[in-house]
């Protein structure tokens, strides 16, 4: 958990966790630096509601300093209050706590590294398939070996092919039918190169495959949305020969992962689609004045931009502004503001303001 900054009254700046993003929430003092300011109170302009950007600067680390302007001063004191520290908004959400998690367990994750995890949230697949990967990392996926070290079970070996005990490195990487899937592919990769990897040194190659494997841009995020297909593919098959029904062929399976695999990529073309076909700009409406603002970050600065224009596509105002670094989203935030104050100015009355365009 993490204070919220209110008025600051009831936080003690190096005791309290009071700084999202930072470790353990606590900014860090600028070497050399000695002070006697206990209060998050001290470090705000309680008259303007602002943060004391000069007094923070000479304080903080400059990471620390950007973390704490980036925290946002309600207009009407309350009291300080706590908060849920992982999330933007402070509210408790799944992902958060599993990175969290991720975090701590690192050492029983193998080589999989935050990147990874990173990289795989934020791939174009679905949520389910996004968890079975998870699943299979975590060893949280019960085949019988994992299912052997809590209950005692009379038979470890692979349902499908009881050639060898059903570990996730062999469902996954070495049980004939998964080798003979991969064969018969659009990526046609030969299984037994592979067969004496981990699956987390497997999984990271699905994640990323551009090291090991040499795919990348577009077809490697194809490659990765359909390993994931096949897994879960295979996956089902092993739990239906579980519940007693044969197990699939390998053709079957393969032709059946094909379907799956051109199901999933056409959902997923289609919204790449609509997001391409959106118009970037639309004038705004007889009698109106559209503002669109832009933030550039430069290496010492960010640079603010307005243009204003009105429904013929014109512009009619337009202004500029440099300040200090910070975090995107604080300097999106400025510009805004500087589209407002610029609207203001002008005596613009019926105004939309958009982001950069
Ligand atoms: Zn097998």
């Amino acid at each position: 958990m993490c204070h919220k900054v209110r008025d600051g009254r009831c936080i003690n700046i190096w005791d309290d966790p009071w700084v999202p993003k930072e470790p353990d929430f606590r900014p860090k003092l600028k070497a050399g630096v000695a002070t006697n300011i206990l209060l998050v109170a001290k470090l705000i302009h309680h008259e303007s509601r602002q943060w004391d950007r000069e007094k923070i600067f000479e304080l903080f680390e400059s990471q620390s300093a950007i973390r704490i302007l980036n925290i946002h001063i309600p207009a009407f004191p309350k009291c300080d209050t706590l908060c849920w520290g992982l999330s933007p908004s402070g509210e408790f959400t799944v992902k958060s706590a599993f990175m969290l998690k991720m975090q701590q367990s690192s050492t029983s994750l193998g080589s999989m590294h935050e990147e990874h995890w990173k990289m795989l949230w934020k791939s174009k697949m679905h949520e389910r398939l996004k968890l079975l990967l998870w699943r299979i990392v975590c060893k949280c996926l019960l085949v019988r070996e994992i299912l052997s070290k809590r209950f005692p079970i009379p038979n470890i070996s692979c349902p499908v092919c009881g050639e060898e005990a059903e570990t996730v490195e062999h469902v996954f990487i070495r049980c004939p039918i998964t080798v003979q899937a991969w064969a018969n592919s659009i990526w046609p990769l030969n299984m037994n190169v592979f067969k004496d990897m981990n699956i987390d040194q497997w999984i990271k190659i699905i994640i990323n495959p551009l090291e090991k494997l040499k795919i990348q841009g577009k077809e490697a995020r194809e490659f990765s949305l359909f390993v994931a297909v096949l897994y879960d593919q295979v996956w089902k098959n092993r739990n239906q020969t579980m519940w007693g029904n044969q197990p699939v062929d390998s053709i079957k399976l393969s032709i059946q992962i094909n379907k799956v695999f051109s199901q999933h990529k056409q959902a997923w073309l289609s919204i790449l689609g609509n997001k391409e076909n959106s118009p970037s700009w639309k004038p705004p409406p007889l009698g109106w004045i559209k503002c669109n603002f832009d933030a550039a970050m430069k290496p010492n600065k960010v640079v603010l931009a307005v243009v204003c224009r009105d429904s013929n596509g014109s512009i009619v105002a337009a202004d500029s502004q440099e300040d200090c670094l910070g975090e995107p989203l604080w300097a999106e935030s400025k510009a805004a503001l500087l589209a407002a104050s610029l609207a203001r100015k002008e005596g613009f009355a019926r105004v939309v303001i958009e982001g950069d365009a």
